[in-house]
């Protein structure tokens, strides 16, 4: 599903940000990638998204080796997973609905699929009420669960998040969690970087930690493997 092999990269000016990584996650697990600042962690799920071409080493995301992808493969490869940023990245001038429903029309789906999906996604995420509201208007928690919806939409194979409940209140990262929790249960593999230890300590889930760009631990919280 997710493999890194020997995995370095050493940007332009030299730093090394991944030292030899060795990874691999199974179709439907759910993964913390953990770490301190500068560990690594945002250049491994850029090489993860091809944003970043590794130096040194082996990729393969679903089906696709992305070592050997072809420029124009890539909008594809991408259509393959739900991506949750950091920043939520939500177009401003669109109401949640429609920054739902722009996931779907660039993939060209129809207008009556859509009318039938979006609602349903949205209502998952509890958001059926804020559906014609603007980003500007909603918390923080529910953008960052409109961001959600809108990664989901598609019914991707792999969902990554960036520190996903960076922006909000610990009640609402639970909730967040929870919702990802209900999305890997689904089937569909998980992968959550974050630096909030009191999440991970409790959630009983694979823990990769990551520092100066090298693995130093993979286990489950709460027994060693
Ligand atoms: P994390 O997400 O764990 O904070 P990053 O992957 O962002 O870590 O960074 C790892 C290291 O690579 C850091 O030393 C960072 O300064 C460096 N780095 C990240 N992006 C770039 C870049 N585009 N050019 C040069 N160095 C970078
Ligand atoms: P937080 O506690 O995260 O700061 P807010 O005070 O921003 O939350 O929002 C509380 C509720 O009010 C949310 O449900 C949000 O959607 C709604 N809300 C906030 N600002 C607006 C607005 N300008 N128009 C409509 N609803 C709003």
């Amino acid at each position: 599903m997710v493999e890194l092999r020997n995995v370095t990269k050493k940007y332009d000016n030299g730093t090394l940000a991944l030292d030899g990584v060795n990874l691999k996650i199974e179709e439907g697990e759910f993964v913390f990638i953990v770490g301190p600042s500068g560990a690594g962690k945002s250049t491994l799920l850029k090489l993860l998204m091809k944003e970043e071409e590794p130096t040194d080493g082996i990729i393969r995301v679903n089906k696709y080796n992305l070592n050997r992808m072809k420029r124009r493969q890539v909008p594809y490869f991408r259509r393959t997973m739900g991506i949750v940023f950091q920043d939520f990245r939500l177009i401003s001038d669109m109401t949640v609905f429609e920054n739902v429903a722009f996931a779907m029309r660039v993939i060209g789906c129809s207008k009556k699929s859509i009318n039938r999906r979006v609602p349903y996604v949205l209502k998952l995420m509890g958001l059926e009420h804020k559906m014609q509201n603007y980003p500007n208007e909603l918390a923080g928690g529910e953008q960052q669960r409109v961001a959600l919806a809108r990664a989901l939409v598609n019914n991707p194979s792999l969902i990554i998040a960036d520190e996903p409940t960076g922006n909000v209140d610990p009640r609402m990262s639970w909730d967040i969690m929870d919702l990802l929790s209900e999305i890997n249960k689904r089937k569909t593999t998980v992968l959550v970087v974050t630096h909030e230890k009191s999440l991970v300590d409790r959630l009983r889930k694979r823990v990769v930690s990551i520092e100066h760009g090298k693995i130093v631990s993979d286990r489950m919280e709460g027994m060693y493997r």
